[in-house]
């Protein structure tokens, strides 16, 4: 007899769960969910595609979406609606949808005829559904669901009024299917408000081409309204959107409409339902219910808002004062102003410019600063060249006082003789009058030396005058005369045979030559008395003005000549080194230059140059 084996069991038993927890993975995986969408319309009515975007963007991709339209008002009858629900339910037989959107009042209503023979468990979604109809259902099953909407004519045609001020005729346009003529019920119904602004006048039903020849005779005091329409009074089908471009374009009055797919073909604007949104609301409604939540449960706005939409291109072609148009209107079409369109290049040529403006501002400061710098470094070259000048004038003292000694020692001889004549008693007045002539004499020479002097070491404004070289040369020859006559140095002055004009500061000049000289007469201090002579030669030819100061002294040796400019470069024991630098400061200042070179028989030159454009214009010590 076989024995029953335990683990043979066991293994039997855990395969059977195995199985059972496959198939159970198997159907989960492959469960999709279905939604379907039923239309009042047909497909490619633009209100239909905008829904269907809307909703596509908000249920999720895993989710399948299938989509019928009824075809209204193209296809009705019973015998129609006998044949889609056959249609409809058959097709979905074996593949039910777990969610059913509505689209359209015409769609809900359809469901509401057919639902038992369709999907009576199904819960139901219904998008783009006027409030207005659904209050008129008696009783609406708590298992169909959605949030309303409810079309602004009424908003629209305000608005238009205001911004048409001169508008007194409210031209209204409407259709011939139940749809069309349930619009102009409604119409007809809101345009008494407005009753006193403007009259209202109908052209419903009419052949388009009659209408459009209609819209075409408009005057200025009309402005057109339309929720387009699906039939016209010929009979012939339109989407409301395609009716209401043709109205558009034939009008001589702006035309305002009542959905937002009819912005972009030439009417105005208006306050209107967004589909693409009611399509998003719809989806968001859609995902809760395939998420398990109860209809009745669902907290849900109660309507579906409205937002004013305006075509900036009509705005402009029918002069509308945009000052009225409000703050939250969407405007479409409106170019973007330059410097939206180019914002990034405005920023950067905004950055560039303020950079620019700051370098500028930045280099003004610092052209400033060096103004103030070279003022000072001038004044301070100015109060060296004084103090030079005074040490000058305290190295000239023994010839200074020798110079003055002399005509006073003779005005005291003179008064001294004057003192004996007129002693003696005798009238000798030819005498005396020569002794006083000889006095005065002597007194101006005295106060010559002086104010030479005085001319010398006063401190003063730096000038820029036009002034004659030669007089200049010879009032150095007057001031260092003495001194030279006390060194047994001869002065060989040698001026230019012209008028020699150069402009600037006589003194400054002359302190330089003097300079010059005082060194010239130190070279030859030590070499016998018949090479101390100093030439001093100013010339005014081709190469402009020069003056050359040359010397038979001990000359420089060639590794002190780099040198000799530097300011506290001296060989001399008592030397401050500084007369050599300050004088190529100052001809620098007056646009010349300096430089010194061996004398031809021993000695050295000190030539200075101004070039012939800087004789008549030598620039200001000033600086710019
Ligand atoms: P300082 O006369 O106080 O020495 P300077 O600047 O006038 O200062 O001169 C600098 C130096 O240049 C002098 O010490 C001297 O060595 C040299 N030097 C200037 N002029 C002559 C000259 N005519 N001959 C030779 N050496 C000169």
């Amino acid at each position: 007899m076989p024995t029953e084996n335990p683990n043979t069991a066991s293994r039997l038993v855990y395969l059977l769960a195995g199985c059972v927890l496959l198939l159970a993975l198997s159907a989960t995986a492959g469960e999709t969910r279905q939604v379907l969408v039923l239309y009042s319309t047909h497909r490619l009515l633009p209100a239909n595609l905008e829904g269907e975007g809307g909703l596509r963007e908000t249920i999720a991709n895993s989710v399948e979406l299938s989509a019928e339209f009824l075809d209204y008002p193209r296809f009705s009858g019973e015998s129609y609606a006998h044949t889609v629900t056959t249609f409809l339910r058959e097709k979905y037989a074996l593949r039910p949808p777990d969610v059913l959107v509505v689209g359209g009042e015409g769609a809900l209503a359809f469901l509401l005829d057919h639902r038992t023979e369709l999907f009576p468990q199904i819960p139901v979604v219904h998008m783009g559904v006027a409030r207005s109809f659904l209050q008129s259902i008696p009783s609406l099953p708590a298992d169909i669901v959605g949030v309303p909407v409810e079309c602004d004519f009424s908003g629209t045609i305000d608005q238009a009024l205001r911004w048409h001020p001169q508008a007194r005729r409210l031209v209204v346009v409407t259709g011939a299917v139940t749809l069309d003529r349930k619009f102009e019920a409604r119409l007809r119904d809101e345009v008494s408000r407005f009753q006193g602004r403007a009259t209202a006048e109908f052209l419903a039903r009419l052949p388009t081409d009659v209408l459009l020849k209609r819209l075409g005779e408009l005057g200025e005091d009309a402005m057109v309204f339309t929720p387009g329409y699906f039939q016209d009074g010929a009979g012939r089908t339109f989407t409301p959107r395609e009716a209401a471009r043709l109205m558009a374009a034939a009008a001589t009055a702006p035309v305002y409409g009542s959905f937002n797919t009819f912005i972009g073909i030439g009417i105005v604007g208006g306050s209107m339902p967004n589909f693409a949104a009611m399509g998003r609301q719809a989806g968001e409604i859609v995902n809760q219910l395939l998420n398990g939540a109860a209809p009745a449960e669902l907290r849900l706005p109660a309507i579906m808002p409205t937002t004013l939409n305006v075509d900036w291109r009509q705005i402009r072609r029918w002069g509308i004062d945009e000052k009225v148009i409000p703050g939250d209107a969407i405007v479409h079409f409106k170019a973007p102003s330059f410097l939206e369109e180019h914002r990034n290049g405005a920023i950067m040529a905004a950055a560039v410019f303020l950079l620019q403006a700051g370098l500028i501002a930045g280099l003004l400061v610092e052209r400033r600063r060096r103004r103030w710098a070279e003022l000072a470094v001038q004044k301070q070259c100015s109060e060296l060249a004084h103090a030079s000048r005074l040490a000058v004038a305290g190295e000239l003292t023994a010839s200074i006082a020798h110079e003055i000694n002399q005509p006073l020692g003779a005005i005291l001889s003179n008064a001294d003789a004057a003192g004996l004549i007129l002693e003696s008693g005798a009238d000798r007045r030819d005498e005396l009058r020569e002794i006083l002539a000889d006095i005065r004499r002597d007194d101006l020479r005295a106060s010559e030396v002086v104010r030479r002097l005085r001319t010398l070491i006063a401190k003063h404004e730096i000038e820029r005058q036009p002034f004659d070289l030669n007089e200049a040369v010879s009032d150095v020859e007057s001031v260092l005369r003495a001194e030279a006559q006390r060194r047994r140095v001869t002065l060989d002055i040698r001026l230019a045979t012209t008028v020699t004009t150069l402009i600037g500061d006589r003194i400054q000049i002359q302190q330089v030559l003097i300079n010059l000289l005082i060194n010239a007469m130190d070279a030859v201090a030590d070499v016998p008395e018949y090479r101390r002579t100093v030439v001093v030669s100013v010339a005014n030819d081709a190469r402009g003005i020069t003056i050359a100061v040359r010397d038979r002294g001990h000359g420089i040796a060639p590794k002190h000549l780099p040198q000799i400019f530097d300011s506290f470069f001296s060989t001399k024991r008592q030397g401050m080194g500084l007369g050599l630098s300050i004088a190529r400061t100052l001809v620098e200042a007056h646009g010349g230059r300096i430089w010194a070179e061996d004398g031809s028989d021993d000695g050295t030159v000190f030539q200075i140059e101004w070039p012939p454009a800087s004789t008549m214009g030598v620039p200001s010590p000033e600086p710019a």
